[in-house]
């Protein structure tokens, strides 16, 4: 028979999110009374939206769906995206960027932006040098022991990934002298699972660090739209340089409910260039172009209607409603004396449980609470002794996971 490919079987068994869901199916095969309302169990565990679509976005999906059953509304394959929906997205939201605006042939509208982190990847093969933010989303390191940029996994990471620690004592932003010179660094901000917003200045230095080293930056902005504060920048491109060492990569997914619907995007300047001074954005063309056949024009069409007048309000209606979960979720940690970040401009709270392990926290909190949580360690050896809390969840399920907590 054929081989199975040797980085299948570097990855870690039990991915994060499945050993969650096998604890929770355990708990309540063991505990009849979670089948009660009352006692039932609540989630404040993976980071996956509730809320309906609003109806201006609803009705741009209804609309495109429609089209498609005309003979002069129907399409096919779009390829790198309707150039409509790349010439909104610069205008929506890069407006602030420094320098010229983005063209429409740097934006790759796609299905969503882990499906194009997956993808980022192939541009890199085996052999890059890989940084990661440690806590990081996993697709971030997952996706390197696949091509080969990682090795097996070495008790708390994998060999060959540099993971540079963001705790309370840096305020959980990296120190950027440890970045490898010519690698591949990962940065999320508004950060899952820290909830972390980075300043100007610190995205500044990431943009210089980048620069200096030869770092190619992936900028994974897919909360951006959850930032309240107005002096923090949403896009890496609002740094001079940026341009010039980074990508970055959103999505619909968490300011428009789009997660069952998919689409996001990918912004990969003219600038950038490899060390060999070729175009990252012409291969990055070429490889999307391989392997991807387009986002679901339906999906375009909703995208378009949320990112008109009326699109806009009902995103930042939905991302303000998140946030008033994590205000809760917040002030009750703060009651209890935990210490907590985030919440404020992202959906993820991020507790500290000095000296504990994270599995045995969220044990605690099944137990006492019947409230799901992420350990903070699944997210990389700087998570150990620290729990996700997410604002994604139903108000009245929140509140009641929230007076729940008080047992702790
Ligand atoms: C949810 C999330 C995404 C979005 O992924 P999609 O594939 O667009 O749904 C990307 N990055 C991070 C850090 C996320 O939490």
């Amino acid at each position: 028979m054929i081989q199975r490919n040797p980085c299948i079987a570097n990855i870690k068994a039990g991915y994060l999110f499945p050993e969650i869901a096998k604890r929770r199916r355990d708990y309540a095969a063991a505990h009849p009374e979670t089948a009660q309302r009352e006692t039932r169990i609540i989630s404040l565990g993976v980071g996956n939206t509730t809320e309906p679509i609003l109806p201006h976005i609803g009705g741009g999906l209804a609309e495109g769906a429609r089209r498609l059953t005309t003979a002069e509304g129907y399409s096919g394959y779009q390829d790198e995206g309707l150039l409509e929906l790349r010439e909104k997205i610069a205008a929506v939201f890069y407006k602030n960027i420094a320098g010229e605006a983005l063209k429409p042939d740097e934006i790759f509208i796609s299905d969503g932006a882990k499906c194009d982190i997956g993808r980022l990847q192939l541009l890199f093969g085996a052999g890059t040098a890989v940084a990661v933010q440690d806590p990081s989303y996993p697709v971030y390191v997952d996706g390197s022991v696949l091509i080969g940029a990682a090795g097996a996994w070495q008790g708390s990471g994998y060999a060959g990934i540099s993971y540079l620690p963001c705790t309370a004592e840096n305020g959980y932003f990296p120190d950027l002298s440890a970045l490898p010179a010519g690698c591949l660094f990962y940065f999320c901000s508004p950060n899952n699972p820290t909830g972390a917003a980075a300043s100007r200045d610190q995205l500044s230095a990431l943009v210089k660090a980048g620069r200096d080293k030869g770092v190619l930056i992936i900028f994974d902005a897919a909360y951006a739209e959850y930032i309240r504060d107005p002096a923090l920048p949403k896009s890496i491109y609002e740094i001079d340089g940026g341009r010039e060492c980074a990508i970055e990569v959103n999505s619909f997914s968490k300011p428009a409910g789009f997660t069952g619907v998919r689409l996001g995007w990918t912004v990969v300047p003219k600038e950038l260039r490899y060390a060999g001074g070729e175009s990252v954005n012409a291969d990055w063309a070429r490889v999307a172009g391989t392997v991807f056949n387009g986002a679901s024009n339906i999906a375009q069409a909703g995208a378009l209607a949320a990112l008109d007048e009326e699109g806009v309000k009902e995103m930042k209606a939905l991302c303000d409603f998140y946030l008033g979960n994590a205000a809760l979720i917040r002030d009750r940690l703060r009651k209890l004396g935990i210490p907590c970040v985030g919440g404020d401009n992202s959906p993820y709270i991020w507790a500290q449980f000095p000296g504990r392990d994270s599995w045995e926290v969220f044990n605690e909190i099944l137990e006492k609470c019947q409230v799901v949580t992420t350990p903070g360690s699944g997210f990389g050896p700087a998570g150990q002794s620290f729990i996700r809390f997410s604002a994604f969840g139903h108000r009245a399920d929140v509140e009641e996971a929230v007076r729940r907590l008080a047992r702790l």
